[in-house]
């Protein structure tokens, strides 16, 4: 059976080789995912796709793996990203969706269910969408906002939206200021914010330093400038009981909670992405 060895998943083999050779992180993962789209097979199925490649095919491929040797993301590439159960779309406006941010999903998920599945959430910076469409998705019962500072994100995400047939209520706004009178008081308040410090932005690899918007990452500093941020404005739109999840970089946790509780909230602890560093930080505000 020679069937894997003349067809696709050699073809992805030498793709591997040539952009290991060339440095980029996860060759073979990059190769075998951009072969799937070319051929529009899963990647599971590469090993049955006996057939030579076309010749537009071989192309497109040559041009794929020309940009992954640049270092541009896999997900840039092909336009879209995996998150959850949904398949966004993504742009030079908005974030790319990482897998760290699951496990935040995940939290704010365990906090609605506790209150019985149905109440409004928020998604503060919701970039291509992710959080907030998940939460829609996976809760329907409940009422789901979410806002970001840039108007082309959020057309991304309403496209996200539309396309996973939720509703979220997606508004233009600048972390939480002068929201409360637009949308009244919410039960979570759920955020992904920039938290990376300033002065590290340009040791970050070339997939993220050049390809996501540095909006998207720079939290000033000391990393903490949104999260000071969303404790000052936040309260506005939150309500007696409510809670917040916030995810945060590595090492930030401790000092996410304890300024959080610095500023009237109570810090109930942190949860971990699946690589078990602590993601998710938890507090709830009560008067
Ligand atoms: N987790 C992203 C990164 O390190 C940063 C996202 C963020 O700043 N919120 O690439």
């Amino acid at each position: 059976m020679q069937v894997g060895t003349t067809g696709a998943r050699q073809v992805a083999r030498e793709a591997a080789r040539e952009l290991e050779n060339a440095g980029v992180p996860e060759p073979a993962a990059s190769a075998e995912v951009l072969l799937s789209e070319v051929l529009g097979v899963g990647r599971a199925d590469l090993s049955f796709y006996g057939k030579p490649l076309t010749e537009d095919q071989t192309e497109k491929y040559q041009a794929f793996i020309r940009r992954r040797k640049q270092r541009e993301p896999v997900q840039r590439i092909l336009g879209y990203a995996y998150f959850r159960n949904l398949k966004l779309e993504v742009n030079g406006e908005t974030l790319i969706p990482r897998s760290d941010t699951e496990s935040v999903v995940e939290a704010a998920l365990e906090l609605i269910d506790s209150r019985g599945g149905s109440c409004r959430v928020l998604d503060l910076g919701t970039g291509s969408g992710a959080i907030a469409i998940s939460i829609a998705q996976e809760r329907p019962s409940c009422e789901v906002l979410a806002t970001d500072i840039s108007e082309a994100a959020l057309e991304v995400a309403r496209c996200n939206a539309c396309r996973e047939g939720v509703n979220v209520d997606f508004r233009l706004s600048d972390v939480a200021e002068d929201l409360e009178r637009s949308i009244g008081k919410v039960d979570i308040l759920v955020s992904n914010p920039p938290y990376i410090e300033t002065a590290d932005i340009e040791k970050l690899p070339p997939e993220v330093l050049c390809w996501d918007p540095i909006s998207a990452l720079d939290g000033g500093h000391d990393g903490l400038a949104f999260y000071r941020r969303i404790f000052d404005e936040a309260p506005a739109v939150l309500g007696n009981g409510s809670d917040v999840v916030l995810e945060v970089g590595d090492g930030q946790a401790e000092e996410v909670l304890d300024r959080g509780g610095r500023a009237g909230f109570i810090p109930l602890g942190s949860r971990p992405d699946l690589s078990g560093t602590p993601r998710a930080a938890l507090l709830s505000l009560r008067w």
